[in-house]
């Protein structure tokens, strides 16, 4: 079962005493696995203390406080409070916390206060559902991990911007300085924030509209009026013609800092719409709209593109057989198996259920043949272990097609579904068309 990368790409460890928590715990690692998350459950201070000592940099720590009540049951309201304290104190230090109170403490200012300043990056209230809690806390992960970029396009001046906090904080910056033409710029490079300045709004007042009202613009992206002199009438209409925001221009740093959190919450935003929970992959939605600025970009650069889609084979029986838990369980091997193949400009995407796309950066439909069969050859070559003892393999089905053969994205799909179909019918564990009839039917 050994494999050089984990199955899941986080773990949160738990300190917990209460059988609330405790008799939920299959269920509750079952939704983290689906969120690309283990749990490891402690009820031992000591113990929970050493594994974050441990812990390499992925994990997130979770204390519930009833474990306090546990372990000083007789103890008054007051002195539990003192308890707390030396838990807090055990904790080891330089980590961020998260807190899980019951409703009684949550109602106790004072208590609460103590806990957010007492290296707590999140508190929840219990009773919580188990769904709901884990659904928290990948939102904690997904904060924490570095993130895609976000691009910051501007028109017109933005004076002392430090382009080094920017670059700390992924944010790609790009000027632009014609306001007749950012509406074709921003259709080029989609970018996830617009920042337009007074001057270049006072003179063309449409420039926000023209962006937002394109059928086709990202309903995720942000345009924002850079204000380089106090003006209410002019903040308002800006508000009133399709800006989000108003930020002052005069402190950089200020700026600086705004601009990061925006960011932030725009990544959060393009993840939750782009991306499949369980395998951190791009969803149906994310890869439609990266395969269309890849198709453009192959275009540019004159390069091919190969286009897999491939298809678990046989997974009803492996569900059927060995229960959906397991099922995920190879979809997930499957998305960890995959993604350690690929290329810096490939995408790989989990389309639907165990169907994923790959598309091959720069390479043509026999190149694209091999690595996707290399790929099928590794998945083959896994073992599961389905019970002790019992050790089994699976296989998937692929098809291709490859730009510019196909132009569009919607061709490429349609001609590499065909070929799947192909792959099955001709008895699985295959990928179509094998490399004789490509060079054919190039
Ligand atoms: P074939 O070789 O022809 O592909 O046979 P198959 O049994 O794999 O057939 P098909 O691809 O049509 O079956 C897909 C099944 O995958 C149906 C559905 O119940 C199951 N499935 C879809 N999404 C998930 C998922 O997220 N988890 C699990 N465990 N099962 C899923
Ligand atoms: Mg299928
Ligand atoms: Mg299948």
């Amino acid at each position: 079962m050994a494999s050089h990368v984990p199955l899941y790409k986080y773990r949160a460890l738990l300190l917990s005493q209460n059988f609330f928590i405790k008799d939920n715990q299959a269920e509750l690692r079952l939704h983290a696995h689906k969120y690309d998350f283990d749990m490891a459950f402690f009820s031992e201070v000591s113990q929970f203390v050493a594994a974050v000592e441990g812990d390499t940099g992925n994990g997130l720590f979770v204390i519930d406080l009833d474990a306090l009540h546990n372990m000083q049951s007789d103890m008054q309201d007051s002195r539990k409070t003192l308890m707390l304290g030396e838990l807090l104190e055990r904790l080891p230090p330089g980590k961020e916390y998260v807190y899980l109170q019951s409703s009684r403490q949550g109602g106790r200012f004072l208590l609460q206060q103590k806990l957010v300043d007492s290296h707590c990056l999140a508190y929840a209230e219990k009773p919580i559902a188990n769904d709901v809690l884990v659904d928290k806390l990948f939102n904690l992960f997904v904060q924490q991990k570095r993130g895609d970029l976000v691009r910051l396009m501007h028109l017109g001046a933005v004076d002392g911007l430090d382009d080094a906090c920017l670059q700390r904080a992924r944010i790609e910056l790009i000027s632009h300085d014609q306001a007749q033409t950012l509406h074709l710029r921003v259709r080029e490079l989609q970018p996830d924030l617009v920042l337009i300045g007074d001057a270049e709004f006072a003179r063309i007042d449409s420039l926000a509209r023209v962006l937002r009202k394109n059928i086709e613009a990202d309903p995720v992206r942000e345009i924002v009026l850079l204000q380089h002199k106090p003006d209410a009438a002019l903040m308002q209409h800006a508000l009133a013609s399709g800006f989000d925001a108003v930020l002052p221009a005069g402190d950089p740093d200020l700026l600086c800092a705004q601009l990061v959190n925006r960011a932030s919450k725009i990544r959060t935003a393009k993840d939750l719409i782009a991306k499949d929970r369980a395998t951190g992959l791009l969803n149906k939605i994310g890869l439609q709209k990266k395969v269309q600025e890849l198709i453009r970009q192959a275009a540019r650069e004159e390069r091919p593109l190969a286009f897999g889609v491939i298809d678990i084979d046989k997974f009803k029986t492996i569900n059927d057989t060995w229960g959906h838990y397991f099922g995920d369980i190879v979809i997930k091997r499957l998305a960890v198996c995959l993604a350690s193949h690929l290329g810096e400009r490939d995408l790989l995407s989990r389309f639907g259920g165990e169907e994923f796309v790959i598309v091959f950066w720069d390479c043509t439909l026999e190149q694209g043949w091999s690595k996707l069969d290399a790929m099928r050859r590794a998945f083959g070559s896994l073992p599961f272990e389905v019970r002790p003892g019992d050790v089994r393999k699976f296989s998937f089905s692929g098809g291709m097609a490859a730009y510019p053969a196909c132009q569009t994205e919607n061709a490429l799909f349609l001609r590499a579904d065909g070929m799947l179909y192909e792959a099955k019918q001709g008895g699985r564990d295959r990928i179509c068309p094998p490399p004789a009839s490509a060079a054919a039917a190039a």
